[in-house]
């Protein structure tokens, strides 16, 4: 079975063509600046086995339409090409950020569902939009394959209403739909799934907690294979201090800053999703930067990285309280999977919770996976670089074989 990734952006449509079998990435790229007169594409045939196989490219890309069409001419290229004609692919499966509480799981795509997509926008606004644009282009192209959209926020939607609710009026949540969804759940999801089977234990009887650790950043509270909790809310500005974004605050900081600054809500909105987190205390976002400061004795980019563990082990303090006993922590993305010492600061001081690293195993880690815990340890600790892209085909592999 051939299935096509796609995660279209407002400006930029990625993708991964899947063989399923052996589960091989055929082919992997992105159309960048689209709209733009020099819209660029990078694509790979066999990344790493055929690097030949590379094109990069300036040129003009009016509309995600002409993106995916030029995706297209390059999987059949006569020369780079992957496949002798587009109908080898098999199914074409749909990141989509945001599905509400109408998508508890994977769905093939029809116009109900393209309608329940589209109520979704408000909750999402600058992400469902594109999304749905990335569906219909495909549809277009590919009239006879079958679409499924794969969203951020199913994995999450098992958690239970103590957690998802918030402390405002219910009406708010009943006309409005204000809740906690979470975010990342295809990265929490593949990166639980594995570690689970690492472990040799069924997910249905695996506890852990996952931690999302990138540029945006998010953990989740895994009971029994479900998510019943995760720290990003209505919008992936809430929980942990991430890159540009600032994380929990307390809410009446905006009333401040709107009385003393006179600052309007979408300049608010700009200073906590693009000016806070790492960046604002320390004026980086990026980790590697911010370890180069630190080590160069620069304090705030030292007070940074203290904040940021400081919080990621608050959390992981309170995921221990809801879930009881935990088997596993599991640290993937950017930072989590290649920082080893921002690992080890995050779970330096919590023996006291069954949680021990190895710190020496942790360094030398290779190939950014496997586990870093002491043999004394109660709760394991692995590091699985995420893959979203075949965890959509996977869902989307599934969701066609059921029928
Ligand atoms: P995104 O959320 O954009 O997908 P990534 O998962 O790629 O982000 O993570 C980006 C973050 O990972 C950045 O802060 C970057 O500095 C950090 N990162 C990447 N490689 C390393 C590394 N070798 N050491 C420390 N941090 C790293």
């Amino acid at each position: 079975m051939i299935i096509l990734v796609i995660n279209t952006g407002s400006s930029s449509l990625k993708y991964q063509l899947l063989e399923m079998e052996h589960e091989t990435v055929l082919a992997v790229g992105v159309v960048e600046r689209i709209g733009e007169r020099k819209a660029l594409v990078t694509h790979k045939g066999h990344p790493g086995l055929d690097q030949e196989k590379t094109f990069e490219q300036e040129q003009a890309v009016m509309d995600h339409r002409a993106g995916l069409h030029l995706v297209l001419d390059l999987i059949v290229d006569a020369e780079r090409g992957v496949l002798t004609s587009t109908g080898e692919i098999d199914a074409v499966g749909h990141r989509v950020v945001q599905g509400g509480e109408s998508f508890q799981q994977t769905r093939l795509i029809n116009n109900q569902v393209m309608a329940a997509i589209r109520d979704c926008n408000p909750l999402a606004p600058l992400h469902n939009p594109a999304n749905l644009v990335g569906i219909e282009v495909a549809a277009h192209l590919l009239p006879d394959v079958p679409q499924a959209a794969v969203f951020d926020t199913e994995f999450h939607q098992s958690m239970p209403p103590a957690a998802f609710l918030y402390p405002l009026p219910y009406s708010y949540y009943k006309d409005l739909a204000v809740r906690r969804y979470g975010f990342h759940g295809t990265s929490h999801k593949y990166v639980f799934g594995q570690a689970a089977a690492e472990m040799d234990r069924l997910p249905a009887q695996t506890n852990a907690i996952t931690l999302h650790l990138g540029n945006g950043c998010s953990m989740a509270a895994v009971k029994n294979g479900k998510c019943i909790d995760t720290s990003m809310g209505m919008t992936p500005l809430a929980g942990l201090m991430m890159g540009t974004r600032s994380g929990d605050i307390d809410p009446a900081i905006i009333f401040h800053l709107a009385a003393e600054k006179g600052l309007g809500v979408d300049h608010i909105s700009d200073l906590l999703n693009k000016e806070s987190g790492l960046k604002g205390i320390c004026g980086s976002n990026d980790m590697r930067d911010i370890r180069r400061q630190a080590a160069a004795g620069q304090a705030r980019a030292t007070l940074a990285l203290e904040m940021f563990a400081y919080r990621i082990k608050k959390y992981i303090g309170a995921y221990c309280a809801v879930l009881g006993r935990v088997d596993t922590l599991v640290f993937t993305a950017g930072i989590g999977e290649n920082d080893c010492q921002a690992r080890e600061d995050i779970c330096m001081g919590l023996e006291g919770l069954g949680i021990e690293i190895d710190p020496e195993l942790n360094r030398k880690l290779q190939n950014r996976h496997g586990p870093v815990h002491r043999k004394t340890s109660r709760v394991q600790i692995r590091v699985v670089p995420t893959n979203e892209e075949l965890q959509i085909a996977r869902e989307t592999k599934a969701l066609l074989t059921r029928g």
